[in-house]
């Protein structure tokens, strides 16, 4: 609970801050681009205590940025002062920034955004007859006069940066924007499930963060129903009296990139990097080389614990005997993967394997477990070509490894790993893969941040296979699939996809986003570790997998597709001489 927010429509009137607190500030530039004024209004309306809070924006909100909540308020003679830089009602005197209760506390962003844009304040107190507003634009503000609106606060900022040409250089596209603001909206509502949030654009609602029942009710919906069903709770105590809370993707569910692990501390969304290494390193045995695990933590810590007057966006915090504190959650985290039973079958990517049409025959289906060999029918060559020998298929270990002879000795192949990455790579050197016309489209449901992705990269992922129109809401068709080789995957690994377009695009990633699609769909369509695997198919994945001049010896993920065992180590092992 924020401290101004309890008992709601309680607060400390707004008063400059001294010279000392001042000091003691991490000052820093809090206003970098629509989505950080998004999260700074978005905070102060929360500090409000707000139940509800509604973000509009206009081009994803570069031309505007509008936060309606239902608040505390702001008394008319206060106004001036809320936009006035180092004035606050969060902090009484120096002290209170060593146990700091709200998510501001700085006074500094409402002076912050109106350096930068067209500002317009309206509030109006709960024991207050009437609202009243004021403007700002790059400066002081103007008068205050009368305005109408129910108890609460407006903030709206248009033209962001009309005074700074410099720094609008460094907005990207505005779908590019709109995808960072629902990021940050879907980050704060995990952080606080029990506040609505509605986002909209000047083409109507895109999402609707409704009151969470629970952590876990507020991830699925975030996440998707996929979270829903491959998911773990943890839950623990913390050194120094603190509790963790939390829900986590099992790892099949890993993701490329860092950014699906949303940490809250304090019901503050930050980003902590020894947290993140911690839970990795707690799924360590369980993940890739570049796979990240997604989820929520909520981490409750006494005020002393942790400071979250470190860093100017307060994004990052510092918290108190950190080593101890992330190997608590390590552990935490591990005891509850380690009694975790999946529901789902075992396999690199977890879900139930696609109802890929097969040909030919499935030679071992119902042979039984007591055969070592299964999974695919023997006798199956592949030609010599002019970079591999031939190769003869003997089967296959557990449904996951394919035991093959060749002249030189044998090789054993992991199935979903060489499969996964002949897709990769025929994604990647064509920019698109087949795509299959669905006989009945399905109706996938998409988060805000999901739908933006998908504006900001139609091309991307029409490329890729699939084929997308919405279909009222939140709800849109999949009329498409990406196929190849047989296989094609199901509609529901659109969200996937789109979540993982959504994670990356940071301007340091120019290039990412080929390889990112390439390794998603490759995912998804891929062989599953289980499946059993027609002759036919075994023979068209090692040809592509061997075609190349140097045969890719690592899936996408960085793990190994083809282990050697050279007929010269089979004599040495039974000590025979080496003809
Ligand atoms: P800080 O949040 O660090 O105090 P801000 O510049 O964000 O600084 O806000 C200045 C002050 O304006 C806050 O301390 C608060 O009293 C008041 N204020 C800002 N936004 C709201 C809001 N949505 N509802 C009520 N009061 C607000
Ligand atoms: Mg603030």
């Amino acid at each position: 609970m924020t401290a101004d927010a309890s008992p709601a429509g309680t607060r400390r009137p707004i008063r400059r801050l001294d010279p000392q607190t001042i000091e003691r500030i991490a000052a820093g530039e809090v206003v970098e681009r629509p989505a950080s004024v998004v999260k700074e209004l978005l905070e102060n309306a929360l500090d409000a205590g707000a139940t509800e809070v509604r973000v509009t924006v206009a081009r994803g909100g570069i031309d505007a940025i509008r936060v309606d909540d239902d608040g505390v308020g702001i008394p008319k003679e206060e106004l001036p002062l809320a936009l006035e830089r180092h004035a606050t009602s969060k902090l009484a005197g120096p002290d209170d920034l060593d146990a700091i209760a709200t998510l501001g506390f700085r006074g500094e962003a409402l002076a912050a955004i109106a350096a930068v844009a067209r500002v317009t304040l309206t509030s109006r107190t709960r024991d207050a007859d009437a609202a009243y507003a004021l403007e700002a634009a790059g400066g002081a503000p103007g008068p205050v006069r009368a305005a109408a609106r129910p108890p609460g606060t407006t903030v709206e900022a248009r033209e962001l940066f009309f005074n700074t040409p410099a720094r609008q250089k460094f907005l990207r596209s505005a779908a590019a924007e709109q995808v960072e603001v629902a990021a940050t909206v879907e980050r704060i509502h995990l952080a606080r499930p029990d506040v609505a949030i509605v986002l909209a654009t000047e083409r109507g609602e895109i999402g609707r963060y409704v009151r969470a029942l629970d952590l876990g009710d507020a991830a699925n919906r975030v996440f998707g129903p996929e979270f829903a069903t491959g998911s773990f709770p943890v839950s623990g105590a913390l050194p120094g009296g603190g509790r963790l809370e939390g829900v986590l993707g099992r790892p099949a569910l890993a993701r490329s990139h860092s950014t699906s692990l949303f940490v809250a501390v304090n019901r503050r969304a930050v980003a902590s990097r020894p947290i993140a290494q911690a839970v990795r390193a707690a799924f360590q045995e369980h993940l890739g080389r570049a796979r990240f695990p997604i989820g929520v933590l909520a981490l409750t810590l006494p005020p002393g614990r942790v400071d979250p007057n470190a860093h100017p966006t307060k994004r990052e915090v510092r918290f108190a005997d950190e080593r101890a504190l992330a190997e608590a959650i390590r552990l935490l985290v591990r005891d509850a993967l380690l009694g975790d039973a999946p529901a789902a079958p075992p396999g690199p990517a977890g879900a139930p394997a696609p109802p890929a049409p097969r040909p030919g025959p499935t030679a071992s289906e119902g042979r039984g477990r007591q055969r070592s060999f299964e999974g695919v029918a023997p006798p199956a060559s592949v030609a010599p070509s002019a970079h591999h020998p031939a190769l003869r298929l003997l089967g296959s270990i557990g449904r996951l490894y394919w035991v093959a002879e060749r002249d030189d000795g044998a090789l054993l192949i992991d199935q979903h790993a060489a499969s996964e990455r002949v897709l990769f790579d025929a994604l990647l050197a064509h920019g698109r893969i087949g795509r299959q016309e669905l006989l009945h489209p399905t109706v996938v449901l998409l988060s805000a941040r999901e739908k933006a992705a998908l504006e900001a990269h139609a091309e991307a992922v029409r490329a890729a296979g699939f084929e997308v129109a919405p279909f009222g809401g939140d709800r849109y068709r999949v009329r498409a699939v990406p196929s190849y080789l047989g296989r094609r995957l199901g509609a529901e690994a659109l969200r996937p996809l789109l979540a993982e377009i959504a994670d990356g695009g940071r301007p340091t990633v120019p290039d990412g986003l080929a390889e990112r699609v390439a390794a998603s769909i490759a995912c998804h369509a891929a062989v599953r570790a289980g499946d059993v695997v027609s002759p036919e198919e075994f023979g068209q994945i090692v040809e592509r997998l061997f075609a190349r001049s140097e045969p890719a010896y690592a899936c996408p993920h960085g793990r190994p597709i083809v282990v050697e065992v050279r007929r010269a180590r089979l004599d040495r092992w039974f000590l025979r001489p080496t003809p």
